[in-house]
């Protein structure tokens, strides 16, 4: 009986793994794969549309761009970097998954992240809600107020916006200060407990960046530098990310 054989992936060349290697360093190590399967073990995508990581790399390896391009699995990836960190020979599935997601044409792309990135770029604060500067101010001002007068023992507790010179330049999850401002008061006191000098920016105070979610480089980047300018234009030492 005449044996078939089958080859994946015959006469393909994969463009998207190609063109990704380029632009990574060291190619983001794409080409050295063992296929041990340590990246999918603690990938919390795992398993989701029958996709991980180790699968998605060797179909990238295999020249299936278009199946690659079609898959939705690149947006469930969180880039928490799990998979890299524990991959033997580091190689940048992230990054990957990334370049990908930046393949797909911006309209297309899911459309949660891609309207709360829309919404981010609309004003200087950065809020995936829309919130404007002066908004952000009214609400700490009143939620401070109160609990400074229910709660004698915060009385003077502070949550101050523009201060020069802080240790911390805190950021702020966008929803909070919108729908549920007793929210944002938990770690004011630890911080006010703990006699930490921080303070809120004007800009740049949203802590999400959703438009690094959506692959949109120019405008993750500006996200970045509205931030990096607020920390340095009040001299802030350190940028505390709590998203
Ligand atoms: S952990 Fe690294 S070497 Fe192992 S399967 Fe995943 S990508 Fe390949
Ligand atoms: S970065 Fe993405 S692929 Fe890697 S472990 Fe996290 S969710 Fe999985």
């Amino acid at each position: 009986m005449a044996e078939e054989i089958v080859k994946i992936g015959k006469n393909k060349k994969s463009t998207i793994l190609q063109m990704v290697k380029e632009i990574l360093p060291d190619g983001g190590n794409l080409n050295a794969c063992l296929t041990c399967g340590a990246c999918s073990s603690g990938c919390p995508a795992t398993g989701l549309e029958g996709m991980d990581a180790r699968k998605f790399l060797r179909m990238a390896a295999l020249g299936m761009d278009e199946e690659i391009l079609k898959s939705n699995w690149p947006w469930m990836c969180t880039m928490c970097q799990r998979c890299i960190y524990v991959c033997p020979m580091k190689i940048d599935i992230p990054q990957l998954i990334f370049n990908i997601r930046a393949m797909r044409p911006r309209e297309e792309r899911p459309k949660g992240i891609l309207e709360s990135c829309n919404m981010a770029l609309k004003n200087d604060t950065l809020s995936a809600m829309g919130t404007t500067e002066e908004d952000f101010q009214f609400v700490v001002e009143d939620v401070l107020g109160e609990y400074q007068e229910a709660q004698p023992e915060f009385a003077d507790m502070e949550a101050p916006i523009d201060k020069e010179g802080a240790e911390f330049f805190l950021n702020q999850n966008s929803r909070e200060p919108v729908t549920e401002p007793d929210e944002m008061v938990p770690l004011w006191k630890i911080l006010h407990l703990a006699g930490v000098n921080w303070t809120y920016g004007s800009k740049g105070w949203a802590g999400e960046n959703y438009c690094m979610f959506i692959a949109d480089n120019d405008a993750w980047k500006h996200m970045v530098q509205v931030k990096a300018d607020m920390v340095h234009k009040l001299g802030a030492k350190t940028y505390l990310n709590t998203e």
